[in-house]
């Protein structure tokens, strides 16, 4: 039990004085403690950046972040850092915040960044080929061969 109570969670899945962590051998990952990038939202990311989002707010958040593929991959990252990490001594969750989990919400949350067209009305899909990738054109030749 940590020394807040049982009422407060720490984000990092468990006690350790209680739970039986394994750490990772070359030959055995450790075991995850959330199956995908999702559950992982749910538990930790989200209860972890409460904000005022939209309407005006400095930040910005689309409720179906998960389908912006940028989003997707970024929390999916920040997740697997986290995984990592949590086993890291007393120095992991400092390391998750300061350079995973802030860099990439911070990008995600920009006013500007991938949920700028979602903010007023909710997601708005990016069907439109110039909202599908940045702007590219194929060079007349192969630059890599
Ligand atoms: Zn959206």
């Amino acid at each position: 039990m940590s020394e807040f109570g049982s009422e407060f969670d720490d984000g990092f899945g468990g006690d350790p004085e209680v739970d039986e962590e394994r750490p990772a051998t070359d030959d055995e990952p450790a075991e995850l403690v959330y199956a995908n990038p999702l559950e992982f939202f749910t538990d930790v990311l989200g209860p972890s950046y409460v904000r005022e989002v939209n309407g005006g707010s400095e930040f910005v958040w689309c409720p179906q972040w998960y389908k912006h593929v940028e989003a997707l991959s970024r929390v999916e990252t920040i997740w697997r850092a986290w995984e990592y990490l949590r086993i890291e001594g007393a120095l992991g969750l400092s390391a998750w915040w300061l350079n995973h989990a802030d860099p990439h919400m911070r990008m995600l949350m920009a006013p500007n960044g991938p949920f700028k067209k979602c903010i007023y009305d909710g997601h708005t899909p990016r069907d439109r080929p110039e909202l599908l990738c940045l702007p590219h054109a194929h060079p007349d030749r192969d630059l890599f061969s």
